[in-house]
């Protein structure tokens, strides 16, 4: 087939070697994927740049994949699915994206309409001048004050953490030069954030502002429970410094104890003992009882990545991908 063929409706295979690849994790989005199709087709083709779209079907359980079977059908010079055999999260969704993606600048959007189409431009622009990851961030966020606010606190932590510096982490319309995403993809990482990653190796990184809109249709996948994990996520994937803070808490602990246990020792010894105040004696054992146990929770979170990680398990199983080649 000819270079030029993927901006001829009549093309029925896919464009070679594209530029740009486009991936998009879906879950459940069937009353987003029409409109989708309709809004990002048109911005793909107004670039008038080889492009091709990798959706990846994350195990929906409405009919998102035969949707996205059918926009195969109908462009098949653009579009290709990847087809997972169960839910795996948006992020290892995205992971099966860029493994299948080609293209020299690899985009990453949501599939529910919340970043616009029509910014990919802006982004591919930014690309162009020479940077190796774009990111963005929301103009004006389009959620409720439960969902703003915490994670304008988690930015906040995260970065004290972490050290990695990202305008708006939960913003996942970006752009990514083919180098990284192969860092990404290689480094096996199970439980990840990919912004952060991206962040974390890019040599040349920028941000640029874009629009947000309220979810086309349905409602967010991230209920709290599963908004906690990714953060857990994010804070001990990139730095051990929980672990530190946890020890230094327990070295400071044990020293006031210690002074508690000799001021106890001479009062004895000078007044005699006592058996009054023992409820504050309970109180202050309760509240250390609270800091071991959040402690092994910590450990047990890094405990628990490394056995996912030595199990070496698949990160996540493709059944098929659905293209016209
Ligand atoms: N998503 C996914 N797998 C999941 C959950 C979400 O592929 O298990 C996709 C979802 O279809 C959407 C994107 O990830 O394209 C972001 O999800 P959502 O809009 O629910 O999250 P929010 O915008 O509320 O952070
Ligand atoms: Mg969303």
């Amino acid at each position: 087939m000819s270079e030029t063929s993927m901006t001829t409706p009549a093309a029925t295979t896919l464009v070679t070697s594209p530029e740009i690849s486009i991936v998009i994790p879906v879950y459940n989005e069937s009353a987003n994927l029409p409109l989708l199709f309709e809004r990002l087709t048109a911005v793909a083709d107004k670039m008038g740049r080889r492009v091709e779209i990798v959706f990846t079907d994350d195990g929906s359980k409405d009919n998102s994949l035969a949707i996205l079977k059918t926009f195969v059908e109908k462009r098949p010079d653009l579009i290709r699915v990847v087809e997972f055999d169960r839910n795996y999260g948006q992020h290892m969704a995205v992971m099966a994206g860029f493994e299948t993606a080609r293209g020299e600048i690899i985009v990453t959007l949501d599939a529910d309409l919340q970043n616009p189409p029509e910014e990919i431009p802006k982004l591919i622009a930014e690309m162009d001048a020479g940077h190796d990851v774009v990111g963005s961030y929301r103009r004006d966020r389009q959620d409720s004050v439960f969902r703003t606010l915490p994670s304008r606190l988690v930015n906040l932590v995260r970065e004290r953490i972490t050290g990695i510096k990202m305008r708006d982490q939960g913003c996942m319309l970006r752009a990514y030069r083919r180098n990284i995403v192969r860092i990404i993809v290689e480094s096996g990482e199970t439980s990840t954030f990919i912004p952060a990653l991206a962040q974390f190796y890019a040599e040349r990184p920028a941000e640029v502002e874009v629009e947000h809109a309220a979810r086309h249709a349905g409602t967010s996948n991230y209920n709290l429970y599963k908004l906690i994990r990714l953060n857990f996520d994010l804070m001990t994937g990139f730095s051990l410094v929980p672990l530190q803070l946890f020890t230094m808490v327990g070295m400071g602990v044990s020293g006031a104890s210690l002074l508690l246990v000799v001021y106890m020792l001479l009062r004895r010894i000078f007044i005699g003992p006592e058996v009054e105040g023992i409820f504050t004696l309970f109180a202050i054992l309760f509240f250390l009882l609270g800091v071991v146990i959040t402690g092994l929770g910590i450990v047990g979170e890094y405990v628990g990545r490394i056995y996912q990680q030595v199990r070496a398990r698949a990160r996540f199983r493709i059944r098929t991908i659905h293209e016209k080649t």
